[in-house]
């Protein structure tokens, strides 16, 4: 059944502890400060930075309640599980338009225990145990623009 399922390719190849625990900031991120999923990510081994559309400034006890809600979550070990649906089940459950035009029928949804979902064609851990604790390593933001850019690493479990 699965290999019948034509799937866009992954443009790239993240770190998959990297790549998922972006998919844990992303929630949490909406979850404390209503904004959306990231507007820009660049995630790497060593370290990454993900970039948001917020109304304002986060203060630095923000970043500390972001980085504790963010280890709650990584530290219930939730295993992490692919589902296909085809583009017609995701409308209203998903946001299809930050899919490509060239996306194939069937999107593959990716979660993280009950806490997260979303459409991606990454590589992820398993579970969250896999993933460390993350860290904030520096954060800024530019008010012109509305965006605030955070840079993080994650610390080997
Ligand atoms: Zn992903």
């Amino acid at each position: 059944m699965e290999q019948q399922i034509q799937l866009n390719d992954h443009n790239k190849q993240e770190y998959p502890p990297m790549h998922t625990c972006e998919h844990i900031i992303n929630r949490t991120m909406m979850n404390l400060f209503g904004c959306g999923r990231s507007v820009s990510a660049h995630i790497e081994r060593k370290k990454s930075k993900l970039d948001y559309a917020l109304e304002s400034a986060p203060t630095e006890d923000d970043v500390r309640r972001l980085e504790e809600a963010v280890n709650i979550v990584i530290a219930q070990g939730l295993d992490v599980t692919t589902e296909f649906i085809t583009q017609e089940e995701a409308q209203g459950r998903f946001d299809l338009k930050r899919l490509p035009d060239d996306a194939s029928e069937t999107v593959r949804v990716v979660k993280v225990g009950n806490y997260d979902e979303c459409l991606c064609l990454g590589t992820h851990v398993k579970n969250t145990s896999e993933i460390g604790t993350f860290k904030v390593i520096s954060h800024d933001w530019n008010e012109e623009a509305k965006r605030w850019r955070m840079r993080f690493k994650l610390v080997a479990p």
